[in-house]
């Protein structure tokens, strides 16, 4: 019997093109944004050519456009819709940017961690009142390190891990990337900051369903910025996480932890040196988290990654350096395991 043929590919070619826009935030993964938060016109249209042998494939993407001095509302893939826009907090005086130091001036520290929280605040209006969620949180976040943030739901976890990411801003305090303070970077800057050195990951994995695990890399690989590492291409990426055999599937082709892993292929685009990841895991099964953490570790360790995953399963607590605990929006270490 005639082995049967795979449906061509330019079939679906042609149902992406015509097929509603995906809009994507600069990490290059789809945003389910709620109707009426965005604006078209802060979005460029890009079409995007996979070669794959003989074969071409095009996706129509939506991605924020570049820079303008009037910045967008900023697309948080992982919060919830906000109903209203709070005004952006003002930068306390003495965190305005402050000059770099100069030829003249003292050289920057060396060492820095590449992720640091100092001192950092963050609280939401809610009803009537305001409501704290990060409390004088200072953290560095040190290259070959993975720490975990745990804490009860609604702890602010989630909030923590915007800050660090550069996609909420602190009330207070500062936030540092690669030994640069940009707590009070325009939010142009701040978008180049994350496309350039940070890679996210999210329980959602948020991978396009009409692209093959390749395509998915690869839309990333266009979108970020190198993050000063030697380019590696999506195939490499993807080995790096065991996915090569599986490049041309589509997501709905493979399993949760195989999307994970994709997806962590994709946070490592370009080359980050950060990663953080909000309850990467929450949606797999015990064999699938585990395997997804223990890449993770590995990938921290390999690459010099400066990782922070939240998760409140114990049971991935033996993959962390450090785990620390979010309560009362207090950050405290709880555990450190030896290396
Ligand atoms: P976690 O990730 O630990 O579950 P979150 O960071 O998502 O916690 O939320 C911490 C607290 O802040 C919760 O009480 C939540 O309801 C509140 N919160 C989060 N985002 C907003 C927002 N945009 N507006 C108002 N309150 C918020
Ligand atoms: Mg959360």
């Amino acid at each position: 019997m005639p082995e049967k043929k795979p449906a061509p590919r330019r079939d679906r070619q042609f149902e992406k093109v015509e097929c509603e826009y995906v809009y994507l935030d600069e990490q290059g993964q789809p945003i389910d944004l709620p109707l009426g938060t965005y604006r078209p016109e802060d979005y460029e249209e890009q079409v995007i050519e996979v070669a794959e042998g003989d074969e071409e494939t095009l996706a129509k993407v939506l991605s924020p456009r570049g820079p303008e001095p009037e910045a967008a509302p900023s697309p948080i893939p992982a919060a919830p819709p906000q109903p209203a826009r709070e005004p952006a907090p003002s930068p306390a005086p003495d965190l305005k940017a402050r000059p770099a130091a100069g030829p003249s001036g003292p050289p920057a520290a060396p060492a820095e961690a590449p992720l640091v929280l100092r001192q950092a605040w963050r609280g939401y209006q809610s009803g009537g009142g305001r409501v704290e969620v990060l409390k004088d949180v200072s953290l560095s976040l040190a290259a070959g390190e993975l720490v975990i943030v745990a804490g009860p739901s609604g702890s602010g976890k989630s909030t923590l891990l915007s800050v660090m990411g550069c996609l909420l801003r602190p009330d207070r305090g500062q936030v540092r990337v690669m030994g640069r303070d940009v707590s009070a970077l325009p939010e142009t800057e701040l978008q180049e900051v994350r496309r350039r050195h940070m890679g996210f990951i999210f329980q959602n994995i948020y991978l396009m369903a009409a692209l093959s695990a390749h395509e998915n890399v690869r839309v990333a690989l266009d979108i970020k910025l190198a993050g000063g590492r030697p380019p590696r291409s999506a195939l490499e990426l993807l080995s790096m996480v065991s996915m090569a055999e599986y490049a041309r599937r589509l997501p709905r082709e493979l399993s949760g932890g195989q999307c994970q892993r994709v997806a962590v292929a994709r946070a490592l685009a370009a080359g980050p040196r950060i990663i953080l990841a909000d309850e990467p895991t929450a949606a797999l099964d015990t064999d699938n988290a585990l395997s997804v953490m223990r890449l993770l570790k590995d990938l921290t360790t390999s690459e010099g990654l400066a990782t922070a995953v939240v998760t409140h399963d114990v049971r991935l607590f033996q993959f962390a350096d450090r785990v620390l605990s979010l309560d009362a929006g207090r950050l405290r270490e709880v555990r450190r395991n030896e290396k």
